[in-house]
């Protein structure tokens, strides 16, 4: 039986962990969740900054090399928000993208990238590794699709010219800003670890 290289990934949500196991498939790397109790406050005014927090949070906790990422939509006319502030933009999923629209809305420039960091810290804090990922796309005036999460159904892929939310999970795996950070991540830890 082939023997995994074990790693702690700084999530609460399992379905983070699925995805990111999904990318790494055929690596030799498993993600694990960290132990109970993991709950840190994310602080930091970057992306790079919370994905730390959170990984040496986990690290610490476990007493083991731990990843964190922490991403989210900058949308360029509207100076880069969301941003960090993503997942809290609106109180609900639908009430983030009907904001966003109309935000948008006097724009004619809909350019946009959804950006991932990724930091690799063990139990001191010292950091191993820390990547960034992105996707390039455009933010479109109605939804389309029904997979994914969050911007999805809003964000044309370019080169693709559909939303995430239209595309398979496999082909948002093979493209999306987290998968890139992680592919990298996935480089050192083969070539390092
Ligand atoms: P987190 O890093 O998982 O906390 O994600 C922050 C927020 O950014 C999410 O709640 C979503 O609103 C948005 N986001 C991050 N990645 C994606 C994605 O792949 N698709 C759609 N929205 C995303």
């Amino acid at each position: 039986m082939e023997n995994k290289i074990k790693i702690v990934f700084a999530t609460g949500n399992a379905h983070k962990l699925q995805e990111i196991n999904e990318i790494a498939k055929g690596t030799g790397i498993e993600f694990i969740l960290p132990p109970a109790g993991f709950d840190p406050e994310e602080t930091g005014t970057t992306f790079e900054q919370n994905s730390y927090i959170k990984a040496y949070e986990a690290a610490k906790l476990s007493k083991n090399i731990a990843l964190a990422d922490d991403s989210g939509l900058c949308v360029e006319a509207l100076d880069g928000a969301p941003g960090i502030h993503s997942a809290r933009y609106a109180p609900t999923a639908d009430e983030r993208i009907d904001k966003l629209l109309k935000n948008l809305a006097p724009f004619g420039n809909r350019t946009a990238k959804f950006v991932c960091a990724m930091t690799l810290v063990d139990e001191f804090g010292n950091i191993l590794d820390k990547e960034i990922g992105e996707c390039y796309g455009e933010i479109s005036k109605e939804r389309s699709g029904t997979n994914g999460f969050g911007y999805d159904p809003v964000f044309v892929v370019d080169g693709y010219g559909i939303t995430m939310a239209d595309m398979t999970e496999d082909r948002k795996n093979e493209i999306s800003h987290r998968a890139r950070a992680l592919n990298k991540i996935i480089q050192y830890i083969k070539s390092s670890l």
